[in-house]
């Protein structure tokens, strides 16, 4: 027999969702009618269609596929340069960063991206997390072996927490002392805040000056509507030095079924060996790509690029404006409702406060009886998530208009 890896043991088994659907379940069993008109508002992901241009694209490139004189096989590891140039140009020179297309890696999806990143990081590294969080960053580091168990509230000995709550706006003080790595997503899953420019300043100064990675998720960067806000956090001066960013075309270009990320590495950016060496991280993780992965299928990145197609870039800017319009009145009926709501401006996710002091999963259960409507409890991201919920405003209008006609009548 093989020995297994324990750290898998230490993981709170698959925690958040598989409960979410367990408590649905029951409800769906015991309540026919009630099931009918569930609404669900959970889990983060789109619900409208891929934009035209994004389809127009992939057949094409699918009648490619079909002909011996264009069909493609095996692609570059890193990305088609036809999408990689596309990224470069759109995502940065035009917004004045610079960020060359070798710089650049194409994967399928930045969920995966971001546990895989750990391959390419040694052991003993001091971690920065926040909480709440996006769940994959801490189980990943689990599985890596990067942690020691958890304790009763559902933290991991080893990882440094940095909380996030109202008083610093859901974007976590400095640490206090060196961390080698850490992870930052804003616009933020599952709070919906977002950070500023000075916010993030602080963190480059911060990791310019301690030697600190900072792992940056922009997945929701398409979601900022504020124009003084950074969408990359090479916008910040000194990032090329010290950040990792990852990007994705699941929540702007509606690709969580079809599958396309981003990793941008600078060319500049070092880590240190045990024997006290620099070395730069952009081949390594060149070369993990390149063992690891044999590319994101053709007919994908074709897909991709077409978002940044004139076309395309009106469509994801009309698919951007639903959900946002959909936030917006989750927003205004929450508040009306009398609770206190973060997000949901710059975000799609929508971040409230329970009332009358009751637990987050007291609310999931209220909001599923009363209201029939799933929406995701705080605590599921940690420990600092008790006593929120998440609402999710990826969901047609329809269903949006309902929910907050449930809420009115709920509260
Ligand atoms: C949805 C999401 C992503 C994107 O994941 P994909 O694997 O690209 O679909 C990345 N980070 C966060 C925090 C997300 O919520």
């Amino acid at each position: 027999m093989a020995y297994i890896n324990e750290n898998y043991n230490k993981l709170k088994a698959g925690y958040l969702f598989p409960e979410i659907a367990r408590r649905v379940k029951a409800f769906t069993e015991a309540n026919a009618e009630a099931a009918k008109r569930l609404i669900r508002c959970g889990i983060g992901d789109v619900t409208e269609a891929l934009p035209q241009a994004v389809r127009d694209a992939m057949h094409k490139a699918v009648d490619e596929m079909g002909d011996r004189s264009t069909f493609r096989g095996y692609g570059p590891e890193q990305g088609y340069d036809f999408l990689r140039n596309a990224v470069a140009e759109h995502d940065f020179k035009a917004r004045g960063i610079q960020i060359e297309a070798d710089e650049i890696f194409i994967s399928d999806g930045s969920k995966c991206d971001t546990g895989n990143i750990l391959d390419i990081f040694g052991a003993g590294n001091k971690i920065a997390i926040t909480d709440p969080v996006y769940p994959v960053y801490v189980d990943t580091n689990v599985m890596a072996g990067n942690t020691g168990d958890a304790d009763e509230s559902g933290a991991y000995a080893g990882l440094h927490y940095l909380k996030c709550n109202p008083a610093n706006g859901f974007v976590p003080d400095i640490p206090n002392e060196p961390v080698d790595l850490a992870y930052l997503c804003y616009p933020n899953n599952p709070t919906g805040a977002v950070a500023t420019r000075a916010q993030l300043e602080a963190w480059v100064k911060y990791a310019l000056a301690n030697g600190t990675t900072l792992l940056y998720d922009a997945a929701y960067e398409a979601f900022i509507r504020d124009p003084e806000l950074p969408r990359s956090i090479y916008e910040i001066e000194g990032a090329r030095d010290c950040a990792i960013e990852f990007r994705s075309f699941s929540k702007n270009g509606g690709f969580t079924g079809v599958r396309c990320g981003i990793v941008v590495i600078p060319k500049g950016l070092m880590g240190k060996t045990k024997a006290g060496g620099k070395q730069a991280i952009h081949p390594l993780w060149s070369r993990r790509h390149s063992t690891k992965f044999n590319g994101t299928s053709y007919i994908v990145q074709r897909g991709a690029e077409a978002v940044y197609s004139p076309e395309g870039k009106k469509q994801v800017a009309t698919l951007i404006e639903h959900y946002m319009g959909n936030a917006a009145l989750l927003v205004e009926a929450c508040k009306k409702a009398g609770l206190s709501v973060y997000g949901g401006v710059n975000a799609p996710y929508v971040w409230v406060g329970c009332p009358n002091g009751i637990t987050s999963w007291q609310m999931f259960d209220k909001m599923l009886n009363e209201a029939n409507v799933v929406i995701t409890p705080g605590s599921g991201f940690g420990s600092a998530g008790e006593g929120y919920f998440r609402i999710s405003a990826f969901n047609s209008r329809a269903n949006v208009e309902e929910v907050c006609r449930r809420i009115a009548a709920l509260v």
